[in-house]
């Protein structure tokens, strides 16, 4: 059961509140260093942990330094230096295309808007809002991902069937300031202690203000 929107944006405030006072540091998320590296590591993770892809991009930096080194990249050689990140084929395949529009439409640079980086291949509206939140400080949407699909329905802020509805949904309920921490926080929260089975709800600084409080198995 859904509340009316007032009541979920107190929920939600008092919620991310509580989340930044409970942990220190949010993380680990993956590595980069410039645009271009947070590019390649998003689209790296879907599908795989943000430790695994920093383990494979710190050594595939040292070798993709521009756009135009994923548009020349060979796919079976790429295909083996990102094979542990699971779907490698197409994950390769992507890069690639990514670093062809890139230089064909963007002159090399990660372009800094939604539209522009919605047209690479690969990336999604979640990878996007990311990108544009932490690289170039423009909070365009809430990001979405499987941590924050979980969550946001057991704590009754949600029940949109599409991480995309959902996105919007979320939206709503806070500043757009908070659009990065509320991904960051949820993600955090998600590992440590909602997890998918047996959140431990014992633990946990929403418990009295979560709907789900001890009902998930
Ligand atoms: S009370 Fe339980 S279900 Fe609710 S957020 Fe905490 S761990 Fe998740």
């Amino acid at each position: 059961m859904i509340a009316d929107v007032e009541t979920r944006k107190m929920n939600a405030k008092e919620a991310l509140r509580r989340l930044r006072k409970a942990y220190k540091v949010t993380g680990p998320f993956v590595e980069w260093s410039n645009p271009l590296e947070l590019v390649v590591g998003t689209a790296l993770s879907a599908q795989c942990t943000d430790e695994r892809v920093n383990r494979v991009t710190r050594e595939l930096f040292k070798k993709y330094k521009t756009a135009r080194d994923y548009a020349e990249a060979d796919q079976a050689t790429l295909e083996k230096e990102i094979y542990s990140t699971g779907f490698y084929r197409n994950k390769a395949k992507n890069l690639r295309g990514m670093g062809r529009v890139l230089v064909e439409e963007f002159g090399g640079e990660v372009p800094e808007t939604l539209e522009g980086l919605l047209k690479l291949p690969g990336i999604s509206n979640k990878t996007a809002y990311i990108v544009l939140a932490k690289a170039f400080g423009k909070m365009e949407g809430l990001a979405v991902d499987t941590h924050v699909f979980r969550l946001a329905p057991r704590l009754g802020w949600s029940s949109a069937k599409t991480p995309e509805k959902m996105s919007r949904e979320l939206a709503e309920l806070f500043p757009r300031e908070d659009y990065l921490d509320v991904n960051e926080y949820l993600i955090t929260h998600g590992r440590a202690i909602c997890s998918p089975r047996n959140p431990k709800c014992g633990e946990c600084v929403l418990a009295d203000i979560c709907p789900s409080f001890g009902m998930i198995r």
